[in-house]
């Protein structure tokens, strides 16, 4: 067969029987656009640029040819550093593609972990000194234990980057360009994200070798099976009653997502919706990695129905009742909007996404105005006048 061909079922992919069992048992019947179009490029060994939509598949689409790829791999090199390594922004998305990696990994006995900022450094070193086929991690901490010499990427040669534009971002770069370094040439590289600013792409080109670059839809919009409301405000002191007249309303239909652009801002909101009695908790960089975790957590086995969060929660999260998004505040860009607004709308559900605009807001409106005309959406009146002022 000719393996760059897209492939419209699972069953053309050429997984083992195990394998195949493992998909089914995850509930998935047929590929996702992204996982028809890169899954066989991925298995041909070429490296890939690939972007689709938010909540379409694409861990699954990095996972599955990485988990054949090292079986490949673990039958000739014996060793104990990971084959594979998938780089993630944040610590609850690089939990969350444990979980996922461990899930695809278990008919195979692989040895998959999970290293982040903020957990214990001595179980995550004995955890790899123990010897590992896969390793999901943050930069950060990812360097560290190499430092330490928990373990070293001698046998690496499968390496994914999620969310990989964010990954490549101002804060990230240098931790991953020296990861990338010492990794040796030769490897496969994939990068798969929902956005992908030009200038991001042409960064990452310089780690990639010939890639073949996958764009399922358009680049940067948001997932059509959000409906997106935006809400001109007077001022600030609107969102509170905007909020409280409307949060029944939004719970009833399934778990809600607030974001705000602060901690403190996020910590206010939280208090305050827990004096009214409303049940809800928080998340955001200050808290001990241990609360982050059970908010988290909690939130996905929905034991309380609203979180507020920080851009901490914009990327990569996969909280299936997450029906709500609202945007507290605005987002800093319009690719972390796109992102944030796409924490609901997953695997083909339908989802409504609130923002909030008020006309100190003029940038982020232009932003926005801007996206919705590039893909040819309705741009509201009152918004364009709050971008226009
Ligand atoms: P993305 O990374 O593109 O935002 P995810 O990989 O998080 O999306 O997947 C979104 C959701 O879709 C997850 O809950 C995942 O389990 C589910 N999913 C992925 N692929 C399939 C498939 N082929 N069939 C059904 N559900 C799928
Ligand atoms: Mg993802």
């Amino acid at each position: 067969i000719n393996v760059a061909k897209p492939c419209v079922s699972f069953a053309h992919f050429g997984f083992d029987e195990e394998l195949m069992e493992t998909i089914r048992k995850a509930g998935y019947f047929e590929p996702s656009g992204i996982q028809k179009q890169a899954i066989p490029v991925a298995l041909s060994g070429r490296d890939i640029i690939g972007l689709a939509k938010t909540g379409s598949g694409k861990t699954a689409a990095f996972l599955l040819p990485m988990i054949v790829h090292i079986m490949d791999q673990a039958e000739l090199e014996k060793g104990d550093g990971p084959i594979g390594i998938v780089l993630a922004p944040t610590r609850e998305l690089a939990d969350q593609i444990y979980s996922e990696a461990k899930r695809f990994a278990r008919a195979y006995d692989l040895r998959v972990a999970v290293v982040y900022g903020g957990a214990s450094k001595q179980d995550q070193f004995k955890t790899l000194r123990a010897g590992v086929e896969i390793v999901v991690a943050t930069p950060g901490r990812l360097i560290d234990m190499i430092k330490m010499k928990a373990t070293n990427f001698r046998r690496t040669s499968f390496l994914v980057l999620d969310e990989a534009d964010r990954v490549l971002d101002l804060g990230f770069e240098p931790q991953v360009r020296s990861i990338c370094d010492n990794i040796r040439p030769d490897r496969q590289m994939l990068l798969f994200s929902a956005t992908f600013q030009k200038r991001v792409e042409r960064l990452a080109r310089g780690a990639l070798q010939d890639p073949i670059r996958i764009a399922i839809g358009n680049v940067g919009q948001i997932n059509s099976d959000v409906t997106q409301i935006i809400e001109v405000l007077k001022d600030d002191s609107f969102k509170w009653n905007w909020l409280l007249d409307r949060l029944d309303g939004f719970v009833a239909q399934g778990s809600l997502l607030i974001f705000v652009s602060r901690k403190a801002g996020v910590i206010e909101l939280t208090e305050n919706l827990k004096t009214m009695g409303i049940q809800c908790e928080c998340l955001h960089g200050d808290m001990l990695q241990q609360e982050r975790d059970k908010a988290v957590h909690q939130f996905k086995l929905r034991q309380f129905p609203t979180l507020i969060a920080t851009d901490v929660a914009a990327r990569g999260l996969d909280i299936k009742s997450i029906r709500t998004v609202v945007n507290y505040d605005v987002a800093r860009d319009i690719d972390s909007h796109v992102h944030r607004v796409g924490r609901t709308g997953r695997a083909g559900e339908k989802g409504t996404a609130y923002t909030l605009i008020t006309d100190k807001d003029d940038r982020f409106a232009g932003e926005l105005v801007r996206n919705l005309e590039e893909f040819d959406q309705p741009v509201p009146q009152e918004l364009l006048r709050v971008a226009m002022q």
